[in-house]
């Protein structure tokens, strides 16, 4: 099982008064590292003091809305000579709380500006509070990202999305939501998505609804613990509850939301470890293979030449697996709902090992998809088609657009002649293998309704949706 990070817990509030047992059931629990973040001064430097006392502990550094008043020159001096701290890992938590004003709200804003000036220059991502102050929060973010924003220092990959923080223990609308992820932010997701008892809460529809690459988990104890130990002192140790019920809303496993936010911890904070390159690899109760990373096509949304990060899975392998190795990580394929063809390029230029390894799927009673560009006749002369039969159960083709100038743009592939053989490969599929389904990603100005349209009513085949930010 993958290790978890509690992104945000206030082990510094001195309701913890024995913090290495909460350290040892955090560890119990499999939460190996913990964010400690600070309100004011003194509780970033108590912040600061347990994370030199446990390896697992790092901390953040910064003025809550609450204690802005409280924020002078000298003291944010002092936050920012904090910051240089070698296990300090953010700015926070700082921003904006008008539900309780208890600093006034223009202070508020200053201060939290400020601070963000502070991030900005020391560059650290910044952990931050909002509450009933959605519209003020968002100007003010976008003004700073506007006024230029640079990834935090801890990257050592490009992606075209920037992280710059997190909205820690999110519980704002869905349009927030996504206004922030476009910003850079994270949600960090708190005992809160377990609250409610009839029907679904906002906060629920949000993480049902937003790609888990976005999300961080965090307890926020000793506060808000999530069901069923609400009304306890929260702690660390209750992660893995937070991860069940977001797993449960994603319809994913709880073993791929740890992996994917553990990831997402990783690379915002710099906290945990990258995972290593796969050659195969899990998602739900499916195995993936991971084939090549090699591709005809060169979309704009496609991370292939940057992370090649899918689902907390690294992908970016640096040699091609050969068909005994992929048989070897399968062993007996029933163990799994089904065995993809897929990776992070197109299958496709690696026919001749996607048949042999189908192949020993279904002579061992496994189920294959295949999730292909629809290329593969371009890219191997000839009508694949046949030699699918009796090997693929199911394709998944990328359609991307409905449009052919646009599928161009989107795909990269200006002058070819991939759009053709891409809907005569997705007409003639159902010839041969039993389920086709056709795919687009949502990139903006794209018709869903129409795209769904085009392939259930033009293709017979079953429509999919990929929301991207
Ligand atoms: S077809 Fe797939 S692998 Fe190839 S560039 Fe597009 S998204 Fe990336
Ligand atoms: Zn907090």
């Amino acid at each position: 099982m993958t290790y978890l990070v509690d992104t945000h817990a206030h082990l510094n509030h001195d309701k913890f008064a024995d913090v290495e047992a909460v350290l040892k059931r955090s560890s119990d629990a499999g939460v190996e590292f913990i964010i400690v973040p600070g309100w004011d001064l003194a509780s970033s430097e108590r912040a600061i003091g347990l994370a030199e006392r446990f390896e697992r502990v790092y901390a953040a550094v910064g003025f809550h809305p609450h204690d802005a008043s409280a924020a002078d020159e000298a003291s944010l001096t002092r936050i920012a000579d904090m910051s240089s701290h070698p296990k300090v890992v953010a700015i926070g938590e700082i921003g904006l709380d008008y539900h309780y004003n208890l600093s006034p709200p223009e202070v508020q804003k200053r201060v939290f500006e400020m601070q963000i000036e502070i991030a900005k220059s020391v560059r650290l991502p910044v952990s931050i509070h909002n509450r009933e102050s959605d519209a003020d929060l968002i100007a003010i973010l976008r003004r700073q990202v506007e006024a230029g924003w640079i990834l935090p220092r801890r990257f050592d990959y490009q992606i075209n999305l920037q992280p710059r923080g997190v909205l820690h223990s999110f519980n704002s609308t869905y349009e927030i939501a996504c206004k922030a992820i476009k910003l850079g932010f994270y949600l960090g997701l708190s005992g809160m998505v377990t609250f409610g008892k009839s029907g679904e809460s906002e906060l629920q529809r949000v993480v049902r609804t937003v790609e888990p690459e976005h999300f961080l988990a965090e307890t926020d104890s000793p506060y808000l613990a999530p069901a069923p130990h609400r009304g306890k002192t929260n702690e660390p140790s209750f992660v893995p509850n937070i991860i069940e019920k977001v797993a449960a809303l994603q319809q994913l496993s709880a073993e791929d939301i740890r992996r994917i936010t553990s990831y997402n911890a990783y690379k915002l904070f710099g906290v945990g470890e990258k995972p290593r390159p796969k050659i195969a690899y899990q998602i739900r109760n499916s195995l993936y293979l991971n084939l090549t990373l090699r591709c005809d096509a060169d979309c704009i949304f496609c991370d292939r030449k940057g992370e090649a990060m899918v689902k907390g899975h690294n992908l970016h392998i640096d040699r091609e697996p050969a068909a005994e190795e992929l048989t070897a990580e399968i062993g007996d394929p029933t163990r799994f709902k089904e065995i993809v063809f897929c990776g992070y390029g197109e299958p496709t230029i690696r026919l001749d090992i996607v048949k042999e390894v189908a192949q020993y799927v279904k002579s061992n009673g496994g189920t294959t998809r295949l999730d292909t560009d629809g290329h593969g006749n371009v890219i191997n002369h000839r009508d694949i088609l046949p030699e699918l039969e009796g090997l693929i159960d199911s394709v998944s083709i990328s359609l991307n657009s409905t449009d052919p100038d646009e599928y161009r743009k989107l795909m990269g592939t200006p002058n070819g002649k991939q759009w053709e053989s891409m809907l005569e490969f997705a007409r003639e599929a159902k010839n041969f293998v039993p389920r086709v389904f056709m795919s687009v990603v949502g990139v903006d100005g794209l018709d869903a309704d129409l795209a769904k349209e085009f392939v259930e009513q033009k293709f017979g085949a079953e429509f999919r949706f990929r929301p991207l930010f």
